[in-house]
């Protein structure tokens, strides 16, 4: 997706060997004109798979996936990380580690957001080691449901989580991959 490239070359900031900061339009400042753009993307990307319901994380997923929701006309959902007073309905869990933190956090979603024998779509800001897309395919299996894709707004592909992902079987469109980074720069493919 040309216009996101743009985007993470003319602004992305490489931290480290292996950490993107885009906090300009999709981690703390958020274009939402772009968020648009990248939700019609997935739902043209995803339209053949009869999408019942959209999947993602607390806090940096949510802006693309509740675009990609309302082009699809379907419900979001995304899991919480940590325990609140706030759920206290039975729910499911699984444990992720997070890549940025480098912590465990158990993610959970309460029982009634995902009916059994839906298709599901996951959808997240970024994938390294895979882990916070196999925790919720973790929880949409424990619903009986099906995850039906995986849609990853920039996928740093020198990492594992691709391969995981596809080696599981899940259907993973990814709008920009990394292949690696050079001096500071971000190399796309
Ligand atoms: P994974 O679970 O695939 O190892 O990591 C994906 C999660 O970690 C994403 O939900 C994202 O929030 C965060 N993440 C991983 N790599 C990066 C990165 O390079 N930059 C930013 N901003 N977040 C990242």
């Amino acid at each position: 997706m040309q216009l996101l490239k743009d985007r993470i070359l003319s602004e992305g900031i490489v931290l480290n060997d292996s950490i993107l900061k885009v906090d300009s339009f999709l981690n703390h400042q958020i274009d939402p004109q772009l968020m648009l753009a990248i939700g019609q993307e997935f739902a043209r990307q995803f339209k053949h798979k009869n999408i019942q319901r959209i999947l993602t994380i607390e806090a940096a997923g949510i802006a693309v996936a509740l675009s990609t929701a309302l082009v699809m006309h379907v419900p979001l959902v995304f899991a919480k990380k940590g325990v609140s007073q706030l759920m206290c309905e039975t729910s499911y869990q699984a444990p992720v580690h997070s890549f940025t933190k480098n912590i465990c956090n158990n993610v959970s979603v309460i029982k009634k957001f995902l009916p059994p024998k839906e298709n599901i779509l996951i959808i997240d800001d970024f994938l390294a080691h895979g882990q916070a897309v196999l925790g919720l395919a973790n929880i949409i299996e424990q619903a009986g449901s099906n995850v039906s894709g995986v849609g990853i707004v920039i996928e740093k592909s020198f990492q594992n989580g691709a391969t995981l992902i596809r080696e599981k079987g899940y259907d993973l469109h990814s709008l920009a991959c990394i292949r690696e980074f050079q001096n500071n720069t971000v190399i796309l493919d």
